[in-house]
C-alpha cells in the first residue's frame, strides 16, 4: 500500500499518515463495515500500524464491530486521543455522538466532521488508515478523495445485479476524481449450509468477478455468506481475529495489500 503524500493547499491527510486506504461500496448493507473491521484487524495482525476512520456518519458501525463503547476524549480540547482495539487506533463520528440519536447533519457539518476526524485525531504513526466510507457517492467521498488523497480506494459489492449497478457508480466517481481503484472485494456470494452442505449463490455468482474484469483492476476477493462473519461482527469481535476460512481469506488480502 505505497504513500501518496498529497491532497492540495486544503489538505486534511495527517502528515503521519502513510497510506490512506477508502473502502467504498455502492449501496448500504453489501458488508463494506465488515470488510473495513475485519480487514484492518488483519493488518494489524499482519504487523502493521493501522488506524480504522468509520466516515459512516449516518450509519457508523465500526464502535459496534470493534467492541468500543468508550467516548472519544480530547483532554487539551485540542487533539483527540482516538480509541483503540484489536491492535487497532479507530475513530468513529459514533464515538462522538449520543447513542440512538439521529444525524440530520447538511453538507459543511460532514464535512467539519470528516476534517476533524482526520485532523485533530493524534493517530500518530500509521502505516495506513482505513476509511470506511458512507455508501454512494456523496460530499464526504468527495471531500475525502478531493483533501485527502486516498493512496487507492476498494469497491464492496454482492454479485446481486442492483448492488453491481450502485458500485459501477461509485467506481465512476474515483475515476473521474483520479482516486486509483485497488480493486473490488465480492461479498456475500456463496453460502455453505453447515447442515447438508449444499453451497447456494444467495445474490448470484461471478457479477463481481466479470465487473472487475471489465474495468481491468483486480479481484480482491470473494467472501461467503457466513454466519460467523455476522455473529463476530455484532459481538465485537471480528471474524478476522480467528482463525477459520474467512478469517484466512482476510490474512491472504492484508498480504497482497502490504505487498
Ligand atoms: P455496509 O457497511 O455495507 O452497510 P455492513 O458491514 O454493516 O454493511 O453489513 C450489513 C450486515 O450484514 C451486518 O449485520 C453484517 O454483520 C452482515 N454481513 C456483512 N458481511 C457478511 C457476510 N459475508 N456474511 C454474513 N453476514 C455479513
Amino acid at each position: 500500500i505505497g504513500g501518496h503524500p498529497k491532497g492540495g493547499d486544503r489538505s486534511i491527510r495527517p502528515a503521519s499518515v502513510r497510506s490512506i486506504l477508502a473502502i467504498a461500496s455502492g449501496k448500504g448493507g453489501v458488508g463494506k463495515s465488515t470488510v473495513s473491521s475485519n480487514l484492518a484487524v488483519a493488518l494489524a495482525k499482519a504487523g502493521q500500524k493501522v488506524g480504522l476512520l468509520d466516515a459512516d456518519i449516518h450509519g457508523p458501525s465500526q464502535p459496534r464491530m470493534m467492541g468500543v463503547n468508550a467516548r472519544a476524549a480530547s483532554p487539551d480540547g485540542k487533539v483527540i486521543t482516538p480509541l483503540q482495539a484489536h491492535g487497532v487506533k479507530m475513530m468513529s463520528i459514533g464515538s462522538m455522538m449520543e447513542a440512538d440519536k439521529a444525524v440530520i447533519w447538511r453538507g459543511p457539518m460532514l464535512m467539519g466532521a470528516l476534517q476533524q476526524m482526520m485532523s485533530q485525531v493524534d493517530w500518530g504513526d500509521l502505516d495506513v488508515l482505513i476509511v470506511d466510507l458512507p455508501p454512494g457517492t456523496g460530499d464526504v467521498q468527495v471531500t475525502l478523495c478531493q483533501r485527502a488523497a486516498p493512496t487507492g480506494a476498494i469497491v464492496v459489492s454482492t454479485p446481486q445485479d442492483v448492488a453491481l449497478l450502485d458500485a459501477r457508480k461509485a467506481i465512476d466517481m474515483f475515476q473521474t476524481l483520479k482516486t486509483p481503484i485497488l480493486g473490488l472485494i465480492e461479498n456475500m456470494s456463496l453460502f455453505h449450509c453447515p447442515h447438508c452442505g449444499e453451497e447456494t449463490e444467495i445474490f448470484g455468482h461471478g457479477g463481481v468477478a466479470d465487473e472487475a474484469e471489465r474495468l481491468g483492476v483486480p479481484l480482491l476477493a470473494a467472501l461467503p455468506i457466513d454466519l460467523e462473519t455476522r455473529l463476530s461482527g455484532d459481538a465485537g469481535q471480528p471474524v478476522a481475529l480467528g482463525e477459520g476460512a474467512v478469517a484466512e481469506a482476510y490474512a491472504r488480502l492484508a498480504d497482497r495489500l502490504v505487498q
